[in-house]
């Protein structure tokens, strides 16, 4: 599924974004399940601003929302969720291209659940994106395997679910590892 904000028919690179944990503060065992529960990172917006500003890359957010899928928010909230966040961005003259999201349950067996590339291919109709050049902001293990099978470049952010995922898995594979993206510029922008 996907909202489309910005279109472009530019070839660029894209920095694909995860949402919850990386933009949106995470708790773990919880669900974004309505608007007061959007608490964005100010480093992420930090950061952001200056990823925009440099105008090298589309802006994509790519998210899985199995809470649509298990039944605790609907999809119209889910898109409201979305549209929010993304009037949010704006206003702090971050421009986000696109969000394409996963509705589904993990039982649903889908194509498009985060690592599955789905999301990713989707976006590939959309705009024309050099994905050799392009990056991947995610806080799980999951983002970072899509990254690796998309030979995307993976950065691994330690915000949101990061440490819990560490202890969890150990080893996360990824090109780059940032505290926050406050800097994330220095990296993606150069
Ligand atoms: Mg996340
Ligand atoms: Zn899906």
């Amino acid at each position: 599924m996907k909202i489309i904000y910005l279109k472009s028919r530019e070839k660029k690179p894209a920095v694909f974004l995860d949402r919850d944990g990386v933009i949106n503060k995470d708790i773990p065992g919880k669900y974004i399940k309505s608007l007061s529960d959007i608490k964005l990172y100010k480093t992420a917006l930090e950061g952001l601003k200056k990823i925009s500003s440099c105008d090298r890359f589309h802006l994509i957010i790519i998210t899985n929302q199995s809470a649509v899928g298990r039944g605790y928010i609907t999809e119209r909230i889910s898109r409201k969720i979305n549209d929010k966040i993304v009037k949010t961005l704006e206003k702090e003259k971050i421009k986000i291209n696109a969000v394409y999201y996963c509705p589904h349950s993990p039982v649903d067996n889908c194509d498009c659940r985060k690592p599955k590339p789905g999301l990713i291919k989707e976006a590939l109709k959309d705009y024309k994106i050099d994905l050799k050049k392009s990056f991947l902001i995610g806080d799980k293990k999951t983002d970072m395997e899509l990254a690796l099978k998309t030979g995307i470049k993976g950065v691994f952010v330690l915000t949101g679910q990061a440490k819990n995922q560490i202890k969890k898995h150990r080893k996360i594979k990824a090109d780059y590892v940032l505290k926050n993206l406050k800097n994330a510029d220095k990296i993606i922008c150069r």
